[in-house]
């Protein structure tokens, strides 16, 4: 590992103003650290922000706000994120170990890099960790890789678990930098590669996710996130899914749906959203929108199982929440 250096935040001002002169924000570190043992990233300064009051877990009639320093163990057992928002909790359950959990925060997770293997590898080409080197991938082992939102230039899925479940669930993200403080979408958080991979999110340098918002609706206590992976923990998903449904009278009133594991970005299934309102709750709803889950896949040799595998997902998450009437 090179040398860095290493100080910690007191305020939220404080953290902001070293990281605009350069420094990395270090939560829990569990991939940070990883990375910079690795050679991929290589900061000449890390600022601690585990000090900074940002882990609250509030529950109001409206939304559930989440703060960024909050771990992803405190989140998973907190009683009122399992019973209103059980899609946010299975999430992420679903990622990484037990231990990790203890230590990673939720904004970390966010910002978490992807697993390809090119990309881990600093003899590699990859043109997410040096511009214009090059993609491996494309040609070479791609089994993990994207089937929406790639480019010629990079086709890695983005990794984490929960984002699949808040994106779907419509969460704002908030952050603090030097200019002040702005909300947006958590969805135009991430950039899709095109010509620019190593462009992985649209924050300033400066910028500090402090929380992050769920709006409560009807579907979002009855949800549901289901991973599939080749092994069954410790382990990234092939493809995932997260489905939340709103139904009175045997009728889909509203409908939430992301996959993961498919995507260059956690990525929104409108579509297969759009088909259900109005559809009794059923089998013939839940084909009729897996089969759109897979609209627009453009998968490679290596990865064209994920197709299948999506519809698949997409339909047996439904049946979990909906039944199969
Ligand atoms: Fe790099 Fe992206 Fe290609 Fe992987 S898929 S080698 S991250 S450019």
């Amino acid at each position: 590992m090179m040398p860095f250096r290493f100080s910690r935040a007191t305020s939220d001002a404080s953290a902001i103003e070293a990281a605009a002169n350069g420094a990395v924000f270090l939560a829990g570190g569990t991939t940070l650290v990883d990375l910079m043992r690795d050679h991929v990233e290589q900061p000449a300064a890390l600022i601690d922000i585990n000090r900074l009051p940002h882990r609250q877990i509030e529950l109001t009639a409206g939304r559930l706000k989440i703060g960024a320093l909050a771990r992803m163990s405190d989140v998973a057992a907190d009683p009122k994120v399992k019973t209103a928002y059980p899609v946010i909790a299975e999430s992420l359950l679903a990622g990484a170990s037990a231990q990790l959990r203890n230590m990673a925060s939720i904004g970390g997770n966010l910002m978490q890099r992807t697993r390809c293997t090119y990309f881990r590898d600093p003899g590699s080409a990859c043109n997410k960790r040096e511009p214009g080197s090059g993609c491996p991938a494309r040609i070479g082992e791609h089994r993990i890789h994207a089937i929406f939102g790639g480019s010629d230039n990079c086709i890695a899925t983005h990794a984490s678990d929960l984002t699949v479940a808040l994106v779907a669930l419509d969460a704002v993200v908030n952050v603090r930098g030097r200019s002040g403080e702005r909300s947006f979408p958590l969805h135009e958080l991430y950039r899709l590669p095109g010509a620019t991979p190593h462009q992985e999110h649209t924050l300033s340098a400066d910028e500090l996710i402090v929380s992050l918002e769920i709006p409560a609706g009807a579907y979002t206590s009855r949800s549901h996130y289901l991973k599939i992976r080749d092994r069954e923990s410790y382990e990234f998903a092939l493809v995932s899914a997260a489905v939340a449904i709103h139904v009175e009278g045997g009728v889909i009133l509203s409908a939430r749906l992301a996959a993961g594991g498919v995507g260059t970005v956690p990525w929104r299934l409108h579509g297969a959203e759009h088909a259900l309102v109005g559809q009794h709750a059923g089998e013939r709803a839940w084909r009729i929108a897996a089969d759109l889950s897979v609209d627009g896949a453009l998968p490679l040799p290596k990865n064209a199982y994920k197709v299948e595998l999506l519809r698949r997902t997409v339909f047996r998450a439904l049946e979990q929440v909906g039944g199969s009437a």
